[in-house]
């Protein structure tokens, strides 16, 4: 009897079980069909060819450079299953210029980005673009802005069928010339990855920039603090060795993200000075921290700052400053930008170093 008492209990047992097992089995059943559905979902949503992030008030951002633009107005948006979108659905509520300071070089052309803030999806191909002044920059559908004559105007970018949502940025043309070899923008020497002086350009360290050097260094010192010249002019020379023996230990590519090939160094102009000890060390100290601050106000700027590295074509160097005169100094420092973007000029060499078949 006990036996069969004992048995009952199995098949009862062995039922449960089952049940059980069948109940497991559809779970995982139903959770595989959920995770199916929502990876699908998932999958479509990165499709969409819209950059649009929506956010949870329903309204979306989108950062747009003009490369971008210009990609997208070349094909329509399309929607997930393949069916174009109807721009209808899409309004832009806000509209902002990325930069508040634009330059440009006469016959030369350039980009800004446009924060777009939109319900619903929008694209570039919703912006229209226009110039204050045509006859000194113009502006083309895709955005792209291309200085005409030296001056200043204003660019505009609006909503299409809506002009109360639009933004505007100021852009300067500037006329480069070429004087003797040397290179000026706006009258500013230039001299970068793109423009070099020639090897007699040899002026010495200017009279003038010592002199405001000295004014600087006497202001530091009143404050403790010990200013002095790690280094100031370099001639042509000079810059083939050091940059020859820096391409023959790391090659060329390398020596060029840190040092300039003869002719590109702004040491040659005369105008510039590496401050105190010339490596990284410097730029933990108070001196590092005072010149960055107080630099401008005695004509100077921070010429590779961090950060800046793709626009300047160097390293950040917290020690090299670069005298363009107490008003220009301070305009530049207060826009926050570097002396490529005041001047509207790129800092990228021609092409591989010409000695580096020689030196191999
Ligand atoms: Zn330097």
């Amino acid at each position: 009897m006990a036996r069969r008492t004992k048995e009952g209990f199995w098949e009862r047992f062995s039922r449960t079980g089952v049940i059980l097992i069948l109940l497991y089995v559809m779970f995982i059943i139903l959770g595989f069909a959920v995770r199916l559905l929502f990876f699908a979902d998932r999958q479509t949503t990165s499709i969409v060819p819209n950059q649009n992030i929506v956010s949870a008030e329903g309204t979306a951002t989108a950062t747009t450079s003009l490369e971008s633009t210009a990609l997208s107005a070349e094909s329509d948006p399309v929607s997930t299953d393949g069916t174009p979108v109807d721009q209808a659905d899409s309004t832009i509520v806000g509209l902002e210029m990325a930069q508040s300071f634009v330059a440009v070089l006469e016959g030369g052309t350039t980009s800004v980005s446009v924060n777009m803030s939109t319900t619903g999806q929008a694209s570039a191909n919703d912006l229209s673009w226009s110039s204050s002044d045509p006859s000194v920059a113009m502006v083309d559908s895709a955005g792209t802005i291309t200085g005409v004559q030296a001056g200043t105007c204003e660019i505009t970018v609006s909503a299409k069928g809506d002009d109360s949502v639009s933004a505007s940025v100021p852009v300067t043309v500037r006329r480069l010339e070429v004087i003797d070899g040397c290179t000026y923008v706006d009258s500013i020497l230039i001299v970068n990855k793109s423009y070099g002086l020639p090897a007699d350009y040899n002026p010495g360290l200017e009279d003038y920039v010592l002199d405001a050097f000295h004014v600087m260094q006497a202001a530091a010192a009143e404050e403790g603090l010990d200013l002095y010249i790690g280094s100031d002019f370099r001639d042509y020379e000079y810059q083939v060795t050091i940059y020859g023996n820096y391409s023959q230990l790391y090659g060329w590519e390398m020596a060029d993200t840190f040092s300039a090939r003869p002719g590109h160094s702004e040491h040659q102009t005369g105008l510039t000075i590496d401050c105190n000890s010339i490596d990284d060390s410097f730029g933990e100290t108070p001196e590092s921290e005072w010149l960055a601050q107080h630099c401008a106000e005695y004509g100077f700027i921070i010429r590779f700052p961090e950060g800046k590295e793709d626009i300047t074509g160097y390293q950040y160097e917290p020690w090299h400053i670069r005298y363009l005169g107490r008003e220009l100094a301070t305009e530049i420092n207060d826009l926050g930008i570097t002396l490529e973007e005041y001047l509207g000029v790129d800092s990228v060499y021609a092409g591989p170093w010409e000695g580096a078949a020689e030196s191999e």
